[in-house]
């Protein structure tokens, strides 16, 4: 079970939508500082720990700068997620580059910054020295294939687009060694919201076991080993979040088994978590502006499935409050829905509710992640803008709603004004 609680108050939140109108997302920096401090102190039996947040699951600049507050980094995929980063103030190697199919210029920039480059397949090797040059500092992602089961989510490793085999991961690390790398890492990300904590604790072993081999097959010590993302978070009410101290006794255990029999203590232990992060610390805030009863009945809002994603296109569970009606009876039986002309824009599916008024606040919890940031403008849908519950109770806005002049900047009017619908003439 878990409880899902909302920052502000009826009338306070009353009063933010009398400032910013719906939707927003709304984020609660004391509720992220305080799971990035919990994080922190269950961890702190691991050596050498290190969380890089992954950027692609909230990229404000705002959030990343709290988070480099609490002692975290990031995990960027593109060039966009480096500059994120940078403005942030996260540095160097703070920064993890986990990309895949990456284009030459973003890892001359990664390379730049002084980002932990994690290559994602043994052919980057010549193409990352052809790109930027080998750094000292490098990175290979394991794809551990059948030797992993699968997760719900992201799948069997063997099916995965990601990662070295195994055999090709000894070629990779002897290979950068000769092209002159002194300092190695190893990562995987083999899970997606997953809560099993033993399916965690199962990934860092295969890890340990994995730099135990390169070590005494190759005497290449690794300086850290990245278990990627992946923790999940409890999306239903009758869901259990992850016990930071459990999962981290049982890496631990796996550690004082594999890796300091084998010599290799200290071997630091990286994260790349995204969702767990933020995720239950935001909110979707919008207002229910109409109601239709036909063959069933439907509740729609003004956020649309551009806004949250993931109901649309996963089938996502995200538990739905009504402010002010969080204690009511759930007497009716609603699919809650936005404005795309697309049938699976619906943020709930026959899901018991109170009595919706037009007017209503509704909220839609755990938006923290993979909200805003997996939001699109299909449809001509202008995304909702970003709010900051800062700890003193004061809101701050950290990205406002786009604007037709946004979803227009890469259109110029002014020469489609010059241009002639009629055919050119063709050439001879
Ligand atoms: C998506 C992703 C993450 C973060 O995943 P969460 O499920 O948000 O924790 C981390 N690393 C990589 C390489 C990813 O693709």
């Amino acid at each position: 079970m878990n409880n899902k609680t909302f920052p502000l108050s009826v009338e306070q939140l009353r009063e933010v939508v009398s400032t910013y109108g719906t939707p927003f997302y709304l984020y609660d920096e004391r509720a992220i500082r305080e799971n990035a401090r919990a994080i922190k102190r269950a961890f702190s039996i691991l050596p050498g720990f290190f969380e890089h947040f992954a950027v692609k699951a909230l990229p404000n600049p705002f959030i990343l700068k709290i988070l480099k507050d609490e002692g975290f980094g990031a995990d960027c995929s593109s060039l966009p997620e480096l500059l994120l980063a940078k403005e942030a103030g996260i540095r160097g190697e703070e920064i993890m580059f986990t990309s895949n199919d990456t284009p030459a210029h973003e890892f001359k920039e990664a390379k730049h910054l002084g980002a932990i480059i994690n290559l994602d397949d043994i052919t980057h090797i010549d193409f990352l020295e052809a790109a930027a040059g080998i750094p000292e500092i490098i990175s290979c992602r394991y794809n551990p294939g059948p030797l992993k089961g699968g997760n719900a989510i992201i799948g069997k490793p063997e099916e995965a687009k990601y990662g070295f085999t195994r055999e090709q991961l000894f070629e990779g690390y002897k290979g950068l060694k000769e092209k002159g790398a002194k300092r190695f890492a190893l990562h995987t990300m083999v899970a997606s919201n997953e809560l099993n904590i033993e399916y965690h604790i199962e990934t860092a072993r295969i890890l340990f076991e994995f730099a135990v081999d390169l070590y005494q097959k190759l005497r290449i010590r690794l300086e850290f080993v990245n278990l990627g993302g992946g923790a999940g978070i409890p999306y239903r009410l009758d869901q259990n979040p992850i016990d930071y101290e459990a999962l981290a006794r049982g890496i631990r255990a796996a550690y004082d088994a594999i890796i300091v029999p084998a010599g290799l203590d200290p071997l630091g232990i990286h994260l790349e978590w995204g969702r767990i992060i933020t995720g239950p610390y935001g909110w979707l805030v919008s207002t229910a502006i109409h109601q239709k009863y036909i063959y069933r009945n439907y509740i729609g809002l003004d956020a649309s499935m551009a806004d949250l994603m993931r109901p649309g296109m996963y089938g996502a569970y995200h538990h739905i409050a009504v402010a002010g009606k969080e204690h009511a009876p759930a007497t009716e039986t609603y699919d809650v829905v936005g404005s795309l002309c697309e049938n699976n824009d619906k943020f709930a599916v026959q899901r018991n509710l109170p009595k919706i008024d037009m007017g209503d606040l509704v909220i839609i919890h755990d938006a923290g992640a993979h909200g805003r940031a997996m939001g699109f403008n299909y449809n001509g849908k202008l995304r909702a803008g970003e709010l900051l519950l800062r700890t003193d109770g004061s809101i701050v806005p950290i990205r406002r709603r786009e604007t037709v002049e946004d979803y227009f900047a890469t259109l110029d009017f002014s020469a489609l004004s010059r241009f002639s619908p009629a055919e050119p003439a063709k050439r001879s």
